[in-house]
């Protein structure tokens, strides 16, 4: 249970003034909160710039461009006389005059905010124009004995429509009352060497900041706040892992006869670096501690039959295997692959997605249950609470980086029961990342790609030459070739995305026929799977889609990648995607479209993605061109999402918190001493508390 001093920030914000159910709507969007919003989203809300309204010349010597609070006189109202020109406010100071102008007023809402006759401060962007001297809609006109109500460094907050900077703030600065100070969670030495301030003093300051800097990542107060954030999630992954570790390990040692028989019936050799990620997992499986293993490979590069084989050496122990996949796609394309060879060597698998209803799920639990499956793939449907395995002996998790850490965490539970733990993951993330969303894990690597592989053309086309594109796909088509044509990612907005992957492919159709597919996140599973079927069989020749194919899937007779506005996507998102093609025998090409005009640092983006295929540059380069929050792409990752940290930023602060950590589960695993007491606190406050309900547990 969540201590109760913390109760300050979870309390609803419907609890402070002015927030009811209808202005409520706007704060869950900014949020992306489901059904409440609390204060800690609120005071979580980190600025993303300053208006210093402190400069307060003259009338006369304000700047243009400027932001500036002059104080004035209102001298006459001149109404407009048409709906193009403004109404005009005129003011003066001793100096000259001031023409406040705006667009379309209520005539009786501005004749309240500027009688004639009175004082007024008035603040805004100053713009010398024609002569005058005019600030186009104030930002504030108030009374001089109001002239507190404007902020001197007025904090500026990312909004959603309908909820505008003064609501924000209000509702931000009455949450920030209401939240309680934490106690001290930091140790004195590091409180003393960062001279840093306490939680909420360091909260405080970045709202109601005393200098523009104090709002920038860099600063004390960011720091400490994203320090504070860094500790949660290592401390959090540390719990996991720490009691992964200590629980009723038990050594799975198998007899080599089932995996022999699949690498018997395989048609290719494993590569070094698939042999090496095997024998580490098979020697971590026979260690009595429970396993804890990474294996970082690049798309293509072979990892499922690593999982199988690892899954097969539990079942060869006596034990099952399972592996969850993030898409129901991904899923049915592992079971397809293994099927083969598990018949062949007399492995019992089967699938469970949420797809799998009724009587017919009933029975595949009770099946898993008595052990009569040897290793089950699903979706996340397989971490369910009434899904029971007679004797999981290792858990695989496949495309990781698309599951967070609630996830990650329940399947952690499913294991507790001493279970090893295998997580798969194909985008090649920078140390200082891995590291954030995995703690301190056993990696290994698989580097080498499988022989015979050709490299992909990539090519950078401007969308100007969309028709000639087009041309050329025809004779591709006839040749026999498929193709993926991805759509563009259109803001943030799922329906847009759909709409313009909808208008592509009617365009396509038009050109080509009944050749052409469709495929988008917002089909129904069983649809999708008839789709990927159909192109996956050569019936569909080319496949438009929304981003849904970014993950796993396997057709080798596709040869041709379109991805049109390239530049919309993250690089490891673009590598993910061209790693579709250039799976079989034949050359593969990459055709990356681009908007006409795009910035430099676009530009030599795209550059990156066509001078190499090696992910781990791409990764590299997309971390220094990007930053590290967007390296995953923002939308699809799973990765944490931080509220105080800025990766790139706060790298340094990684690398402290994990070794804190690290040295507080070492000092201290129960969290039984004072300070383990106050970091409860802290992942209740971060809402990492699954790391404490472990510690319940035992
Ligand atoms: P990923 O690492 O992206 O999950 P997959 O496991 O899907 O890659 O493998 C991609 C393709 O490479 C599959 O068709 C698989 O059968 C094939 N493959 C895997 N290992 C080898 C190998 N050692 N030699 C040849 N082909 C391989
Ligand atoms: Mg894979």
């Amino acid at each position: 249970m969540r201590p109760a001093s913390l109760n300050g920030y979870f309390k609803d914000i419907e609890t402070l003034a002015g927030i009811g159910p209808r202005n409520k709507a706007h704060f869950l969007r900014l949020f992306g909160r489901q059904d409440s919003a609390r204060l800690v989203d609120v005071v979580f809300h980190m600025p993303v710039s300053v208006i210093d309204r402190r400069y307060r010349p003259h009338v006369v010597d304000a700047q243009d461009g400027q932001v500036a609070t002059l104080e004035v006189e209102v001298l006459k109202h001149i109404p407009s006389h048409n709906r193009k020109s403004p109404y005009k406010v005129l003011c003066e100071d001793s100096t000259g005059n001031l023409t406040c102008a705006f667009f379309n007023p209520h005539r009786s809402w501005i004749e309240k905010q500027l009688p004639i006759g009175e004082m007024r401060l008035i603040s805004g962007k100053v713009e010398h124009f024609r002569g005058e001297i005019q600030i186009t809609h104030p930002d504030y006109m108030l009374p001089i004995d109001q002239a507190d109500e404007m902020p001197a460094l007025e904090t500026i907050y990312p909004l959603t429509s309908g909820l505008g900077i003064r609501a924000l703030r209000k509702a931000l600065f009455s949450a920030l009352k209401n939240v309680p100070e934490v106690n001290e969670w930091h140790d004195p030495g590091i409180m003393k060497r960062e001279t840093w301030g306490t939680f909420k003093e360091s909260l405080l300051q970045v709202h109601s900041p005393s200098q523009g800097s104090d709002i920038a990542t860099n600063s004390l107060y960011r720091q400490r706040l994203a320090y504070d954030e860094l500790l949660a999630g290592q401390l959090a992954l540390a719990l996991v892992r720490d009691r992964a570790r200590k629980s009723s390990g038990r050594p799975i040692v198998g007899t080599g006869a089932i995996t022999k028989e699949i690498l018997h019936h395989l048609p290719f050799n494993l590569t070094g670096d698939q042999q090496k990620s095997f024998d580490d997992i098979i020697a971590d499986m026979g260690k009595k501690e429970a396993m804890l293993r990474l294996v970082q490979g690049d798309v293509g590069s072979g990892k499922t039959i690593v999982a199988l084989l690892a899954m097969a050496t539990a079942v060869e122990a006596g034990m099952q295997g399972a592996i969850l996949a993030p898409t129901e796609i991904l899923a049915r394309q592992h079971m397809e692959f293994m099927t083969d060879l598990a018949d062949k060597v007399g492995l019992k698998i089967d699938l469970l997605t949420g797809r799998n209803k009724g009587k017919k799920r009933a029975d595949l639990l009770s099946r898993l249950e008595n052990g009569e499956i040897d290793i089950l793939i699903g979706t996340h449907a397989i971490i369910q609470e009434d899904v029971t395995f007679a004797n999981l002996g290792l858990a695989v998790i496949d495309e990781q980086h698309r599951f967070g850490v609630q996830q990650r965490m329940a399947l952690a539970h499913k294991t507790v029961e001493g279970a090893d733990l295998l997580v798969m993951t194909a985008t090649p993330i920078p140390r200082t990342l891995t590291m954030t969303a995995y703690g301190d894990m056993d990696v290994s690597l698989i580097q080498e790609k499988p022989p015979g592989r050709k490299p992909i053309q990539t090519k950078v086309v401007s969308h100007d030459r969309l028709g000639e594109l087009v041309s050329g796909l025809r004779r591709a088509l006839e040749q026999g070739q498929q193709i993926y044509w991805v759509c563009p990612l259109v803001q943030e907005s799922e329906v847009l995305d759909l709409a313009a992957a909808e208008d592509r492919y009617e365009g396509l159709k038009k050109v080509f026929g009944a050749k052409v597919g469709l495929v988008h996140g917002k089909m129904k599973a069983a649809e999708k799977d008839s789709v990927m079927l159909q192109f996956s069989e050569g019936d569909i020749r080319l496949l438009v889609s929304t981003t849904v194919i970014e993950v796993g899937v396997n057709v080798p007779n596709a040869t041709i990648m379109v991805i049109e506005h390239a530049e919309r996507f993250g690089l490891a998102q673009l590598h993910q995607l061209r790693g579709r093609v250039g799976r079989g025998e034949k050359q593969s090409t990459c055709m990356l479209l681009r908007a006409r005009d795009i910035g430099a640092v676009a530009k030599s983006r795209l550059q990156v993605m066509r001078d190499t295929e090696d992910g781990f540059v791409i990764a590299e380069e997309d971390l220094k061109l990007r930053g590290a929050g967007e390296i995953l792409g923002t939308r699809q990752s799973g990765m944490p999402e931080y509220h105080f940290v800025d990766l790139e930023e706060h790298k340094h602060l990684i690398e402290l918190a994990r070794d804190d950590a690290r040295m507080i589960m070492n000092k201290d695993a129960g969290l039984e001493t004072p300070r383990g007491k106050a970091l409860r606190e802290l992942l209740y406050l971060f809402e990492k508390d699954e790391g404490v309900r472990l510690l319940r547990g035992g």
